[in-house]
């Protein structure tokens, strides 16, 4: 059978195929330096686990106490030898990117302390993190007020927002790599950089931690070589390279590290205790393959956006743009389209494909979100996955994908569903 017969017994039609592959023709470039990229963060990675001398015995995991656990501490070595920190916090008991961003602020941030966002609106979730929405147990209630530098108009930090808004009590400056739910651009590592020897040149004794979620990988050095005393994330998005279960990390100075340990587990006990179970080899495994994984998900951003350009429809960012993190907004204007896009995706899944995703209700949205996920890592956005709230202007958050045949089918899928519907012609 050809492989033109295995798409057409996916539904995919001919007409769909032969339009990817126009598309993807237009691409090879682009694609190209995506695999350089990959190729240079795949020896860096093997390279910080040699350098931790991970051995078979760091696969073997602890339970209880989880004293003396060499591949904890592997692990631990291994993302800071990649990251370029003099430490790092890698641990399944950080359940995700929010506990993460969490804890790293809540440990290194005193009452009386100001944290002050540097990239404009952070994140949905940080909302109540920070206290901006009031959330029991939030940074607010402790005393700790925030202050926000607000984004050009342009999109990109504003130099003077971030010095009208730092204060004496400014202890930490928060920057966001992606742009999240936001339509503003990601930034680049260079970006970030040159607004860290900014904040510096104001005060020099300041932490900057860097949101890092979805921007791992996606470039050839990371925000830590450049400046930041922390960088955080989550394992069930590039770093976990789709078969970490769980966990997050915080990479940085020894001190904002220790900080976090203390807090995560207990003054006294820091980084000395936390079984790993049984998940060493899948949170080893899963770094060793995140470079190529994210490299994945990089050109189903791309794919999907050169082709749903081509349809005619708005996408963010454009299928040219340089990409600083994996996620890709369309825009729809009409719901039954975003909801068609996402069963489209659904139904491209190795697992759960016969679920047709429906708009639902969700906690913490004000309006009924639409989901496709079928990954084998529940709610893992490395995977293929698509999500959007069923509101004007009716834009589907695309991203992830874990080797590129199957982002590519996952695409094909979805324009397949929008033309069998009817909502598009080709
Ligand atoms: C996903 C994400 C978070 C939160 O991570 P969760 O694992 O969903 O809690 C925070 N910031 C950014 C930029 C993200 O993309």
């Amino acid at each position: 059978m050809s492989t033109a017969e295995r798409y057409a017994e996916f539904g995919i039609s001919e007409k769909v195929q032969k339009t990817g592959e126009e598309i993807l023709s237009g691409l090879s470039a682009c694609f190209d330096t995506i695999d350089r990229n990959a190729e240079d963060n795949q020896l860096r990675v093997i390279r910080a686990m040699q350098d931790a001398h991970v051995g078979e015995a760091s696969l073997l995991g602890t339970t209880g106490y989880g004293y003396d656990d060499i591949g904890r501490e592997g692990l631990e070595k291994t993302y800071a030898h990649y990251f370029r920190t003099e430490d790092a916090l890698v641990r399944p008991q950080i359940t995700c990117g929010t506990h993460a961003l969490a804890l790293a602020l809540m440990s290194n941030l005193r009452p009386g302390d100001e944290l002050l966002s540097a990239s404009g609106r952070p994140y949905d979730t940080l909302e109540e993190v920070i206290g901006i929405r009031p959330s029991r147990g939030s940074l607010a209630e402790y005393g700790i007020a925030y202050r926000q530098a607000d984004l050009s108009p342009d999109g990109s930090m504003s130099f003077e927002n971030i010095r009208n808004a730092m204060t004496p009590k400014t202890k930490i400056v928060e920057i966001q790599r992606s742009r999240g739910y936001l339509s503003r651009p990601s930034f680049s590592v260079k970006e970030i950089g040159e607004t860290i020897a900014f904040v510096r040149s104001l005060r020099p004794d300041v932490t900057v931690m860097v949101d890092n979620c979805y921007g791992e990988f996606t470039e050839t050095a990371e925000p830590s070589e450049v400046g930041a005393d922390m960088i955080v994330g989550s394992l069930i998005k590039n770093p976990g390279g789709g078969l970490a279960p769980t966990g997050g990390y915080i990479a940085g100075t020894k001190e904002c590290v220790e900080n976090a340990a203390c807090r995560l587990t207990s003054p006294g006990l820091g980084k000395e205790v936390g079984a790993t179970l049984g998940i060493l080899p899948q949170l080893f495994e899963g770094f060793f393959l995140a470079p190529v994984a994210t490299a994945s998900a990089l050109k189903g951003a791309v794919f999907a956006a050169a082709m749903y350009e081509r349809l005619g429809f708005e996408v963010f960012p454009a299928s040219t743009s340089e990409r600083h993190d994996i996620t890709q907004a369309i825009t729809f204007r009409l719901p039954e389209l975003e909801v068609a896009f996402c069963q489209g995706i659904q139904s491209a899944s190795p697992v759960d494909s016969f679920v047709t995703p429906q708009p639902d209700d969700m906690p913490g949205y004000d309006s009924k979100v639409v989901m496709a996920a079928g990954a084998f890592v529940s709610g893992s956005t490395l995977e293929l996955s698509a999500d959007g709230p069923l509101r004007e202007p009716y834009t589907v958050y695309f991203q992830g994908g874990l080797t590129w045949p199957h982002a590519k089918l996952g695409v094909l899928k979805s324009v397949q569903n929008l033309l069998d519907h009817a909502y598009i012609k080709l």
